[in-house]
């Protein structure tokens, strides 16, 4: 059991120090934790435009230096991989290589919270769109996630139909898409995650939907989990159903990254 995807207070939405997280999970008897906060929107130039997303740019040395210290810390308990889930911008795939390259990171979480890196939080309302501009903003969505794909820093595909959060009718917009991203991420050895989180929202489903897990298994894409907590309580969210899905579907194994490299587990 591991779990790659976990928040903590300092991205401003999320409950607990980082340390309650680890603790939490050695109560759970995970042998491995991921941490993953929010990346900080580094190509502001505020330190902090978005206190409630996203932790400070100035902060992000405190937090690495901080899960370093926890790993050495807790070693003898829990293997501790250090992450990120990074935002994947169209016109700041370079900045974000270039600031992850200069640190201790196990892996990256690429993942699309907004279209644009100048429009934060201004995100189309797709229940009342157009078509049109529905069918715009989905291609966008996709562009970003091919480049977070080929940008040689993301380890992981974060929540890939996390769109249908807010609009369950995204998930049928992505998927003309959906074989193509799979194909590059094979392609490029760029792992898929299945997050739980969905499951606290209303389209109450793992991201991604079941169909899209199965083209992604036959696609040859490896697979991750991560229950993205907020909280320490949901770290390892359903866990075993997971397992038990995937074990149905075939899929034997799971990925997990250190130092950027991919290690397998057996289910
Ligand atoms: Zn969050
Ligand atoms: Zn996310």
């Amino acid at each position: 059991m591991f779990d790659l995807h976990t928040h903590h207070a300092r991205c401003g939405h999320a409950a607990g120090t980082l340390e309650d997280y680890v603790q939490e999970a050695i109560r759970k008897g995970l042998p491995v934790l991921g941490i993953s906060d929010h990346s900080p929107y580094f190509f502001s130039r505020e330190d902090h435009p978005y206190p409630q997303l996203a932790m400070a740019i100035t902060e992000f040395d405190a937090y690495i230096e901080e899960a370093v210290r926890l790993k050495r810390a807790y070693e003898e308990r829990i293997e501790l991989l250090i992450g990120v889930e990074s935002d994947i911008f169209s016109d700041q795939i370079d900045l974000y290589g270039r600031k992850y390259v200069q640190y201790p990171i196990d892996y990256v979480i690429g993942s699309i919270h907004f279209l644009s890196s100048a429009a934060i939080m201004e995100s189309l309302d797709f229940n009342t769109a157009a078509e049109e501009q529905q069918q715009f903003a989905v291609q966008r969505y996709v562009e970003a996630m091919v480049l977070g794909i080929e940008s040689q820093w993301v380890q992981i595909v974060g929540h890939l139909d996390g769109f249908k959060r807010g609009y369950s009718g995204f998930r049928n917009l992505l998927s003309p898409y959906i074989d193509g991203i799979l194909k590059r991420m094979a392609d490029r050895g760029v792992a898929m995650e299945i997050n739980t989180n969905g499951m606290q929202h209303a389209c109450r489903e793992w991201y991604p939907s079941n169909d899209v897990i199965e083209r992604a298994l036959f696609h040859g894409v490896q697979i991750t989990f991560g229950s993205d907590a907020h909280h320490p309580d949901r770290i390892a969210s359903d866990w075993e159903q997971v397992r038990e899905t995937l074990l149905a579907m075939g899929c034997k194994r799971m990925v997990i990254y250190k130092q950027r490299k991919p290690h397998f587990v057996d289910l």
